[in-house]
């Protein structure tokens, strides 16, 4: 597996791929990899010649008050997992590579980027969408992997893609969990053991929510309402938001009609975590 740290690296490395007429598929990551990780790099492996995996703390997708000096590192691990799955590259940059010195131009996603985790996030998916589009200009990928865990973001890259005519499939891959059904996350590691119990609570109610839905309830505010009840059983819980938003402009719904998705940020102590499901 090769190691770059450099743009002109991958770059390189791309042209001569391409050259071979290999296909590449491009796995965006901030490192700290774990099992959802890698079935997205799983995935790349079945349907790509060549997989790219980018582990890289984006600064410019973190507000001042956010956890971007401690977010956790283990690049060593990380390089342990891509190469037995068999990832072709890393791609392990300093943020002065990818931003320099200075750095002006930014590339957003209005209206989608605007409501659920954009609410208390708001220059987030700028900075989410400005690093994907730099990825795909140096990784010149067919395909490129993200998580449904992110639901937000897979439906903004998506949109990004098709609106800005790029030349890659978006592909959305599901949610993997632990066993108690957490959804895996890299923030996981900053919950305590009380905390970490508590954490399953997203989970709870999000099934009881997609029970409703399946179940045929139509209303919208009677789902928040018993999502709501249920996250607030739990004392170390905090709701930011629960909502249910149609799965492509991401506004919200008052009835459940066609590919909903419903979201949930909920804070466990000082940990802010996601979760949601989709009916189609
Ligand atoms: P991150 O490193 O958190 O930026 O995540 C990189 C990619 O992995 C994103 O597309 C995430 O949606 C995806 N991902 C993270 N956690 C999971 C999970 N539990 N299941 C599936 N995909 C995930």
């Amino acid at each position: 597996m090769i190691v770059a740290e450099k743009i002109s690296e991958v770059k390189a490395q791309v042209r001569e791929w391409k050259k071979a007429g290999y296909s590449i598929g491009l796995v965006p990551t901030m490192g700290y990899l774990h099992e959802g990780h890698a079935s997205l790099i799983k995935r790349a492996r079945q349907e790509n010649d060549k997989v790219i995996v980018s582990d890289f703390v984006n600064p410019i997708q973190f507000g001042p008050n956010e956890d971007l000096a401690t977010y956790p590192r283990d690049f060593d691990a990380d390089c342990k997992l891509c190469e037995s799955i068999g990832a072709d590259l890393i791609f392990h940059p300093e943020p002065v590579e990818m931003y320099g010195d200075a750095f002006f131009s930014y590339v957003g996603v209005n209206t989608l980027s605007e409501g659920l985790c954009g609410k208390s996030r708001p220059i987030h998916f700028n900075g989410v969408c400005t690093v994907v589009t730099k990825l795909f200009n140096i990784a010149e990928a067919d395909r490129a992997y993200f998580g449904q865990k992110d639901a937000q973001q897979l439906a903004i890259v998506r949109r990004m893609a098709k609106d800005l005519n790029y030349n890659i499939e978006i592909v959305g891959c599901p949610i993997i969990r632990e066993e108690d059904g957490l959804a895996k996350s890299s923030r996981n590691t900053y919950l305590n053991a009380e905390e970490r119990k508590a954490a399953v609570i997203l989970h709870k109610a999000l099934t009881k929510g997609e029970e409703m839905v399946k179940a045929g309830e139509k209303d919208a505010k009677k789902v928040v309402a018993a999502i709501t009840e249920i996250i607030e059983s739990e004392p170390l819980s905090k709701i930011d938001y629960v909502e249910l938003v149609d799965y492509e402009k991401l506004q919200p719904v008052e009835t459940i009609d066609g590919p909903i998705l419903t979201a949930v940020a909920v804070y466990i102590g000082k940990t802010r975590l996601i979760d949601n499901f989709i009916a189609e």
